[in-house]
């Protein structure tokens, strides 16, 4: 019984750590005290056993502080001492008050094989109900005091457990509480029994598969992952500290595999009858740590390429900006951008697009150096930082390295396809105040390259001049409007088929008052910009009408009058009403009247975009996509756009007579826009060869200088009368 009870309070304070001061103390005390006791008055008794009479034993245990029943075994004989008889609430006078023996004694009347078995016993349990109504429990142990001829005379000594009993039932029932609460919670406990030993709870002992809840240090730290042992080291080194502290662990488990635990643990003081206690809470994490490294990789990790994204790189390049400015160091920020990447999703499909994105990181990789990064801005946008060791060509010739390699990739599905790439770059920290604006200056040297595939642009300070010269500009054009300057030219478009003239495009032109006549790439952005582009664009359309109802009027064939139509004025809302009043005041019906829309304009809000476009045809106004192939140049995007005519970009038709992979996307995008009931012009051809090639691959139009060039409104007069001869 004294080993089980030492086993529960041993258990009792492992569970309950804050009382196991007062329970071991409680416990122990009553132990030591009982022992002590027994071994007393056995000494006592069995060594006065053979000389001693009943009376003499009753005069010693009468007034012992332990319960005491002197008993003869024919029951002739009995007395209980003073401690019990007040337990039972008995008078002095009823120290041999048989009934009350038996209840002492838990039987209800005399049973001699009871009585035997309480006679041979050391450890005989009772419970009874005591004098003030509470149940109590004793443990007996009896011996023999005086062997008689005729009956023994036994000593029964009472040690009263009531307390440690209860400690019992509220301990199993702690325990079992204990042990569902935690395999509910899926909290495993691991406490140190000393330094080298540990004791698992059981939901530990089944997390993580033990085969006992008995385990070494050693044996524990063997579970722990390599890379984390360190951080389980000196959590045990932090065992003398009382803070509760955590740390995160791989430990091996019942599955083999290293999942991830904190573990918070605390060290709870020893007292003198105490060692002192380490241990705590180990808590399955694998799922949140999963959980947080994917937060992590979205955040700052490109998910196609796995490497660094923006939010990261500019992270990092604080952190590269700051130490560089301290320690007078410098860095090349590179920005590179695939040519014409588009091409490769078109012919090979994204998951060949992917691939390429993933192959360009890999080289750019074999190229950062120690401290420096590599990153994917966006789309076929990535970023390469470099340690500058004072060679100024090193960003040149690494871009060319770079393009070298990449050039090789085009291999199998890719083969018809020349894979470069261009870049621009900046340096740090010489060419900005952060490197935020650093970055946005390579990018900036990026968009300044001619746009030809393989252009590697350095960043330059004076680049910005053209942007400061925008302000003048403004002011000016704001003039050109109110004075008149501007007019539209127009450009044919011919029918392959038939040789005729189909219809024009309008392109707008700035004449000056002394003749010079400025394109419209020049002016056109900048009056995007400070929203002149609605003037202009309010009289392209009355023009573009007017002038076609002209032409109707003096009996010319009709013909598709084509405007272009800048982004703010087209996702204009009244932008229908404007359309109608323009064609209404002209007299022209809708069917000669065509709006040219680039892709990207399209796509930066597509289902507005769609919505407006569908106002425009259900006027009657013909929708031609422009520069098809310049942009996103998905194929997938024209299934959604309700448009009526593709315009292939002049970059395809440039080369068009020697380079086959432009030939063979130029005819797969007209077969495709033909089965989708879209017809096609060519712009840009300049010569007989581009446009029988074009014949050839089934394209219904075409548009350059080899019909003519833009013109004013006389000279496509001359046009048209040339081209009815035909
Ligand atoms: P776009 O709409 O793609 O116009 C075609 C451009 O290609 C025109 O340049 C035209 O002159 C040029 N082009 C036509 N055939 C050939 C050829 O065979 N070879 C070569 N090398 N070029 C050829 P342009 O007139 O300088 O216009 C440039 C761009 O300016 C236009 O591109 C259009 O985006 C914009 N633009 C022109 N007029 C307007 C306008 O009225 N409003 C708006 N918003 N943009 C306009
Ligand atoms: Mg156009
Ligand atoms: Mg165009």
């Amino acid at each position: 019984m004294i080993v089980a009870a030492t086993a529960f309070i041993i258990f009792y304070c492992f569970l309950n750590p804050e009382q196991a001061v007062t329970a071991l103390i409680t416990y122990l005390s009553t132990l030591v005290f009982g022992t002590l006791i027994l071994a007393f008055i056995s000494t006592i008794f069995m060594k006065k056993k053979n000389s001693m009479n009943s009376s003499q034993i009753i005069g010693i245990a009468e007034n012992m502080n332990i319960e005491i029943i002197v008993w003869a075994d024919d029951f002739s004989y009995i007395h209980m001492n003073k401690k019990l008889r007040e337990l039972l609430g008995l008078p002095d006078t009823a120290s041999d008050h048989k009934a009350s023996v038996w209840k002492a004694f838990g039987i209800s009347e005399p049973d001699t094989k009871i009585l035997k078995e309480i006679a041979d016993s050391r450890s005989y349990e009772s419970h009874f109900k005591a004098a003030d109504t509470t149940m109590v429990t004793i443990a007996w142990s009896t011996s023999l005091a005086i062997r008689q001829k005729k009956r023994n005379i036994y000593v029964s000594t009472g040690f009263n457990i009531t307390e440690l009993k209860k400690m019992k039932v509220n301990l199993a029932s702690a325990n079992d509480f204990f042990n569902s609460s935690m395999e509910l919670a899926e909290i495993g406990v691991l406490m140190s029994v000393d330094r080298r030993n540990y004791r698992a709870s059981p939901e530990l002992v089944k997390m993580l598969g033990l085969k006992s809840s008995s385990i070494t240090a050693e044996q524990f730290r063997a579970l722990v992952h390599p890379n984390d042992r360190s951080i389980f080291d000196n959590a045990l080194k932090a065992m003398d500290s009382h803070e509760v502290r955590s740390v995160d662990l791989r430990i091996k488990s019942t599955d083999t595999l290293y999942r991830w635990y904190t573990y918070r643990f605390k060290s709870i003081h020893g007292t003198d009858n105490t060692l002192p206690l380490f241990g705590g809470a180990v808590i399955d994490i694998t799922d949140q740590h999963e959980k947080d490294v994917r937060i992590e990789k979205l955040s700052y990790m490109d998910d196609v390429t796995e490497t660094a994204n923006r939010n990261k790189l500019l992270i990092e390049g604080n952190f590269i900006y700051e130490s560089s400015s301290m320690l007078h160091y410098n860095f090349w920020i590179i920005v590179l951008d695939i040519d014409r990447f588009h091409i490769v999703n078109d012919t090979c499909g994204y998951s060949h697009g992917n691939k390429v994105l993933r192959d360009f990181a890999h080289i750019l990789y074999k190229y950062v150096t120690p401290g420096g990064l590599v990153a994917r801005l966006s789309g076929d946008n990535f970023a390469l930082v470099l340690r500058d060791y004072g060679d100024d060509e090193l960003p040149v010739r690494t871009v060319k390295s770079i393009q070298e390699e990449f050039a090789k990739l085009a291999v199998d599905e890719l083969a018809s396809i020349n894979l470069s790439c261009s870049a621009g770059y900046s340096m740090l920290p010489r060419d900005g105040k952060s490197f935020k604006e650093i970055l946005e200056h390579a990018e900036f040297a990026l968009k300044s390259t001619s746009g030809a595939p393989g252009c590697i642009c350095a960043y330059e300070p004076n680049m910005h001049d053209s942007i400061i010269g925008d302000t003048a500009m403004e002011k000016a054009l704001g003039l050109a409007i109110e004075h008149n300057e501007l007019r539209l030219f127009y450009q044919p478009k011919i029918d392959l088929a038939t040789g005729k003239l189909m219809g024009v495009e309008a392109l707008i032109r700035w004449i000056k008052p002394d003749g010079t006549i400025i394109p419209p790439d020049s002016f056109v952005r900048i009056a995007e910009k400070c929203n002149l582009i609605g003037k202009i664009s309010d009289f392209v359309l009355n023009e573009g009408c007017h002038q076609n109802k002209l032409w109707q009027k003096m009996g010319y064939p009709n013909i598709v009058m084509s405007i272009n139509f800048a982004s703010s004025d087209f996702y204009q809302p009244d932008l229908k009403e404007k359309v109608f009043d323009a064609l209404a005041r002209a007299g022209l019906d809708a069917e000669w009247l065509e709006v040219e829309l680039t892709e990207s304009l399209a796509l930066r809000d597509v289902n507005f975009a769609v919505a407006q476009m569908n106002k425009l045809r259900d006027l009657g106004v013909k929708l031609a996509m422009d520069d098809f192939g310049t942009g996103y140049s998905s194929l997938s995007h024209l299934q959604k756009l309700p448009i009526t005519l593709l315009k292939l970009d002049q970059s395809f038709i440039k080369n068009i007579e020697h380079d086959n992979i432009a030939y063979e996307i130029v005819s797969a995008v007209i077969r495709i826009a033909k089965s989708k009931k879209i017809e096609t012009i060519a712009e840009g051809i300049e010569n007989h060869v581009q446009e029988s090639i074009l014949r050839m691959a089934g394209c219904d139009y075409a548009q350059g200088y080899l019909y003519g060039k833009p013109m004013p409104p006389q000279e496509l007069e001359k046009f048209f009368e040339r081209n009815s001869k035909k």
